[in-house]
C-alpha cells in the first residue's frame, strides 16, 4: 500500500520543479501548521467505554480557515489525515476560494456502532477540538461516512461548548434546516461535470462524438452520469463495486439506476455487457471518470488506457507510476484537485451564507458554482500551455502560487 502523504509531496515536488518558488515557502508546505491526536471515551449502548482515536491535521490557512471533511474509516491513520489536509489547501486555492486546508477522521469502522454510539463519538470528536476549530480558525465537512446528520451533531456540540453565535458556520455539510446550503447534496458531481465541458471545449471534441465511461455510482459518480445522461452525451460504461457493463451504443442511465435500486448492481442490466472493473478502465472512450476508489491507475493498466483524457472525480485515483505514464502518452488527466472542488466550493457558498445570515436559491448556487468552476479550470488550462507540463503539475502550481503570494502578504 503506497503511502498517501509520501504520494502528496511527490506531486508537489514535480510541481517545484517545474517553477520558480519560495525554498521557505515549499519547507513550509511540505509540513502540516499542526496536527491534533486525540482519545475519545465513548460509553458503548452495552455499558462498556471504548477509546477511539480522533485527529485534525490543519495543514495551511494562508488563503482562509482550514477546510476539510471528516473520516470515520476502520483504517484511517494520520499519514492519509496528513495527505488530504494538503491535498485541501491545493484544492481550495486551485478553485480561488478564501479557505485553508485540513482534515480530521477516526479510526472506526462506523458500521458496527449504533447511532447512539455514532451520535456520542461525533460529539467526543468535537468537544475535544472545540478550541481548534471555528468560523474563523477550521470548518470540517463530511468525508466518507460522514453525512449531514453528524454535521448536525457538530455544529450543536461545537455551540453548547463555546456559546459562540457563529456556531452555525463552524461546519459545512449540514442539513437544510440546520443551516446546509441549497446545491450542497450534488455539488461534487456538478462541479466535476461543468469541468469535463470546459475539458470538452479545450480538446476540441464535439458533444456527439464525446464518449463517457464512469467509474462508481455513488453520490459523485451517479450525479456525472446523470448529468451526461441529462445532456445528451454517450455514455458507454458504469460501474460499482460488484462490477461494471458497457454499452458501446450507450447506456439508459436512469434505467441503470432503477435497476441498481431493483437488483443491488448495475451488472446484468438489459442491452449491456459485463465487464469486470479492471476491464472497464480499460474500455474504448474519449472521456474515463475514476469516481470510485484511490489507487486506480498503476504503470501496468495505464498503459493500456483507451481514453483520450481522465478527469479524476475520485480523490487520489493514479498513482505517481501510472501519472508518468499518461504524462508520456500525452492524456491529459484532470487532477482531483480540480475536478472534484465543487464539493468543497459549494461547502464554502454554505459558510459565506450562515456567516452573512442569508439563504441563496439553487440556482444562485449553481451558477456561481459554474463560474468558479469554469475560471479554475481556464487557469490551470493557461498554466499547463504556458509550461507545457501535465495538468496535475499546472493545477499544484496556480494553487501553490496563490498560496505563496497569500503567505507572504
Ligand atoms: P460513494 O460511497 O457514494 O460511492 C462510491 C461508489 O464507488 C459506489 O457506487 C461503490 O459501489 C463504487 N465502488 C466501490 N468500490 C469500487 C470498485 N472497486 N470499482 C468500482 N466502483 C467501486 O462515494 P462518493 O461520495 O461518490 O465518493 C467517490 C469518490 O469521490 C471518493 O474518492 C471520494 O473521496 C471522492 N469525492 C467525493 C466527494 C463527495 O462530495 N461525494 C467530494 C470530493 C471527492
Amino acid at each position: 500500500m503506497q503511502n498517501p502523504f509520501e504520494n502528496a509531496l511527490k506531486q508537489l515536488d514535480r510541481a517545484a520543479a517545474l517553477q520558480t518558488f519560495n525554498p521557505d515557502f515549499l519547507l513550509r508546505m511540505r509540513q502540516p501548521n499542526r496536527e491534533i491526536q486525540i482519545s475519545i471515551p465513548v460509553k458503548m449502548d452495552n455499558g462498556e467505554l471504548r477509546i477511539f482515536t480522533g485527529y485534525r491535521v490543519q495543514h495551511n490557512n494562508a488563503c482562509g480557515p482550514y477546510k476539510g471533511g471528516i473520516r470515520y474509516h476502520a483504517e484511517t491513520n494520520i499519514d492519509e489525515v496528513r495527505a488530504l489536509a494538503l491535498w485541501m489547501a491545493i484544492k481550495c486555492s486551485v478553485v480561488g476560494i478564501p479557505m485553508g486546508g485540513g482534515k480530521g477522521g477516526v479510526t472506526v469502522d462506523p458500521k458496527t456502532l449504533s447511532v447512539g454510539e455514532l451520535e456520542r463519538l461525533t460529539r467526543g470528536w468535537t468537544k475535544a477540538m472545540s478550541d481548534v476549530i471555528g468560523s474563523e480558525k477550521d470548518v470540517p465537512a463530511p468525508d466518507v461516512n460522514t453525512t449531514p446528520r453528524e454535521m448536525d451533531w457538530i455544529a450543536d456540540e461545537y455551540q453548547k461548548a463555546t456559546q459562540d453565535p457563529k456556531y452555525k458556520a463552524v461546519v459545512t455539510g449540514k442539513t437544510i434546516p440546520a443551516g446546509g446550503s441549497l446545491g450542497r447534496g450534488t455539488a461534487t458531481g456538478d462541479g466535476g461535470y461543468f469541468v469535463f465541458e470546459g475539458l470538452r471545449e479545450k480538446l476540441n471534441v464535439s458533444k456527439d462524438a464525446c464518449t463517457v465511461v464512469v467509474q462508481g455510482f455513488g453520490n459523485a459518480g451517479h450525479q456525472m452520469a446523470e448529468l451526461f445522461f441529462q445532456n445528451g452525451y454517450k455514455v458507454v460504461g458504469l460501474s460499482d463495486s460488484k462490477g461494471g457493463i458497457y454499452n458501446p451504443e450507450g447506456l439508459d442511465v436512469r434505467a441503470v439506476d432503477e435497476h441498481k435500486k431493483n437488483n443491488g448492481s448495475v451488472q446484468n442490466f438489459p442491452g449491456a455487457q459485463n465487464v469486470t472493473n479492471a476491464e472497464l478502465l480499460e474500455l474504448e472512450c474519449v472521456v474515463l471518470v475514476p469516481a470510485a476508489l484511490e489507487n486506480q491507475f498503476f504503470a501496468d493498466n495505464a498503459s493500456r488506457v483507451k481514453a483520450k483524457a481522465i478527469l479524476e472525480v475520485a480523490n487520489g485515483p493514479t498513482t505517481p507510476e501510472a501519472d508518468e505514464v499518461f504524462k508520456s502518452r500525452g492524456i491529459p488527466v484532470v487532477p482531483d484537485v480540480l475536478a472534484n472542488a465543487g464539493g468543497v466550493t459549494v461547502s464554502c457558498f454554505e459558510w459565506e451564507q450562515n456567516l452573512k445570515d442569508e439563504v441563496w436559491t439553487e440556482e444562485q448556487v449553481g451558477e456561481k458554482l459554474r463560474s468558479t468552476m469554469q475560471a479554475a479550470l481556464d487557469a490551470v488550462w493557461n498554466k499547463k500551455m504556458a509550461l507545457n507540463c501535465t495538468v496535475r503539475e499546472a493545477a499544484f502550481i496556480v494553487a501553490m502560487e496563490r498560496i505563496e503570494k497569500a503567505m507572504i502578504a
